[in-house]
């Protein structure tokens, strides 16, 4: 960070105040003494989606809203705002954990987690799509654990 007063590249951070996309930094030169305020904005680092078949893409919130989208289809007490803000969480969550990478299963999971909290039918029909169940019995037996937990 150049002065810009004197061009002096050495500054002290004399106070430093993080927001949602950028860091606002209060600086003095160290040479003329001149306080000037620098804007870092947050490095957005790529979230990389696993696929099963193991290639690797860029997080794409239209593929999770259109899995969402069908789950949901005709069901109204899940609104377009709903999906929006389960896509979002998601994303926000991987990327506070400073996630790089995740797997579509855990995208899945955490999609579900969400669902089930919102509208059961929607989650039972997202699960049938991305549990991949074999048979009737392993997706009664999600049923049935699903029924135990709202309990
Ligand atoms: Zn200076």
């Amino acid at each position: 960070m150049k002065c810009p007063v004197c061009g002096e590249t050495e500054s002290k951070v004399i106070d430093s105040r993080p927001t949602d996309s950028e860091i606002r930094r209060r600086r003095e030169c160290v040479s003329c003494g001149r306080r000037f305020t620098t804007y870092e904005v947050h490095e957005k680092v790529p979230l990389i989606v696993i696929k099963k078949n193991g290639t690797k893409q860029f997080f794409d919130r239209s593929k999770i809203l259109n899995g969402l989208d069908k789950a949901c289809y005709k069901r109204s007490m899940i609104t377009p705002e709903d999906m929006d803000r389960i896509i979002t969480e998601i994303e926000v969550d991987l990327r506070n954990a400073f996630q790089t990478e995740v797997h579509t299963s855990e995208i899945g999971r955490r999609v579900l987690e969400k669902l089930r909290d919102i509208d059961e039918v929607s989650y039972v029909r997202y699960a049938s799509v991305y549990r991949n169940f074999n048979d009737i019995e392993s997706f009664m037996q999600e049923l049935q654990s699903m029924k135990k937990e709202s309990k």
